[in-house]
């Protein structure tokens, strides 16, 4: 299952659960058990996306994020 990112619409405080699709909207707040609401992160586009993402993900602490703009997508 993914891992998706909410954040409380209570407390405000971030937190992560492991839901699946069916139930990636609903997400209790383990601080206050208010209710989350979704965000979409990187890891949840990583994992939604599949396998063409992962080259993005990986080369984005380059100076071109990985899109091929100079020579730091060469190496990765
Ligand atoms: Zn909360």
């Amino acid at each position: 299952m993914p891992i998706y990112e909410y954040i409380c619409t209570r407390c405000a405080c971030g937190f992560e659960e492991l839901r699946s699709v069916s139930h990636m909207n609903a997400a209790t707040c383990p601080e206050c058990q208010g209710e989350g609401m979704r965000q979409l992160s990187v890891f949840a586009s990583f994992s939604q996306d599949g396998m063409g993402e992962s080259r993005a993900v990986a080369g984005g602490g380059g100076c071109c994020g990985g899109g091929g703009g100079c020579a730091c997508s060469m190496s990765v």
